[in-house]
């Protein structure tokens, strides 16, 4: 067969040469290309078996190799990242993200002017909301109109968590976070809305709204200022504390080192499992050390308990916590442990170890 193709081609290529001599050259191209495309389907067809073992290999290899391994996990991971979030919070996060380019790129914008001032004043620790802006906050006005009717069901589900006097390490409302308790990353929670792009953990909006509401009969008007937020959200937070470290004239890794101290590093934030809540008034919209000598900050710090909620950076035990005295920033973790630990005078920290 081989030789008769190859054969019959050759006879045919010398007869058309021998009828058409000025047609010499393109019929002899004509008949290396048709040559060497034989000799090319021959050599595949025989070592066919050989060619599919070698890219069968080849792909085994790209799978599994050391180089290609963090480029198909990282995929992974930003295509479950983006079905995780919906379309609101991506919105949110986008607005967001397109005001920090501003305010890298142009010192003119306000509120980085009220970030550096704030900065300046307090000696260069703050808490990563120090700036916030109209559209992130929810006066107690607002959140008991929006969401009256729904307390009511939903009461009964935190009454198990609020009411048991046994603790244990891994109910859900004592879970430990800080920067050597990162969240556990099987971790899961179901967000309930608080009013508009406000969330957290749906188990604490019930007490959340039951303590903003006695606070307003207490003459207190509280206003949340820093609900759940994501981990691409405290990310950017992050980062840009350690670029405004950096403008001042930090290394990096004393800026990363001084931010950490400031905004939770990443992975490490209540405010990631929506168990956290930032607080303050309307009379002081600052989240300073200050807040604290409130009218609001102190009744924050002596009712909160009765809702579950604790003073989770107290004055005086930033060595245990890692993180700076922050009167603003409380922490549900049910009723029973609430009390112990704020009548203590003690951290989650102490409270997880004594059990
Ligand atoms: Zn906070």
């Amino acid at each position: 067969m081989r030789d008769s193709l190859e054969e019959k081609l050759t006879n045919q290529c010398r007869k058309a040469i021998y009828k058409h001599p000025f047609w010499k050259l393109p019929i002899t191209l004509y008949y290396m290309i048709a040559m060497s495309l034989i000799k090319l389907v021959r050599m595949l067809q025989s070592n066919a078996k050989r060619l599919a073992s070698i890219v069968v290999l080849c792909v085994c290899y790209i799978f599994s190799c050391s180089f290609c391994a963090p480029v198909l996990v990282m995929t992974t991971v930003a295509i479950e990242e983006t079905t995780v979030e919906d379309d609101a919070e991506s919105d949110f996060y986008d607005t967001y993200g397109a005001s920090i380019l501003e305010e890298m790129s142009e010192e003119s914008d306000e509120s980085l002017e009220a970030s550096e001032a704030l900065l300046a004043e307090s000696d260069g620790y703050l808490h990563e909301e120090n700036i916030p802006t109209t559209d992130e906050q929810f006066s107690i006005d607002d959140l008991l109109s929006y969401v009256a009717e729904e307390t009511d069901g939903a009461t009964e589900e935190t009454t198990d968590a609020n009411e048991t006097t046994e603790f244990h390490k891994d109910d859900w409302n004592l879970l430990l976070i800080n920067k050597q308790h990162p969240i556990p990353e099987d971790y899961e929670f179901n967000l309930g809305v608080i009013t508009g792009s406000f969330k957290c953990d749906e188990r604490i909006i019930p007490d959340l709204l039951e303590m903003l509401k006695q606070a307003k009969e207490d003459g207190i008007s509280l206003v949340i200022c820093s609900p759940y937020r994501s981990f691409a959200r405290q990310t950017e937070l992050f980062e840009r504390k350690i670029s405004s470290y950096m403008k001042k004239g930090y290394s990096y890794l004393d800026a990363y080192k001084l931010s950490s101290q400031a905004v939770t590093i990443p992975g490490a934030s209540e405010h990631q499992v929506g168990l956290a809540i930032d607080i303050y008034t309307d009379d002081y919209k600052v989240l300073d050390a200050s807040f604290g000598d409130t009218e609001a900050g102190q009744w924050l710090k002596a009712h909160c308990a009765e809702y579950g909620f604790i003073l989770r950076y107290p004055e005086g035990k930033e060595s245990i916590t890692g993180i700076e005295f922050e009167p603003w920033h409380f922490r549900f973790v049910g009723k029973a442990a609430a009390k112990i630990i704020m009548d203590e005078g003690i951290t989650l920290e102490e409270f997880i170890e004594s059990l």
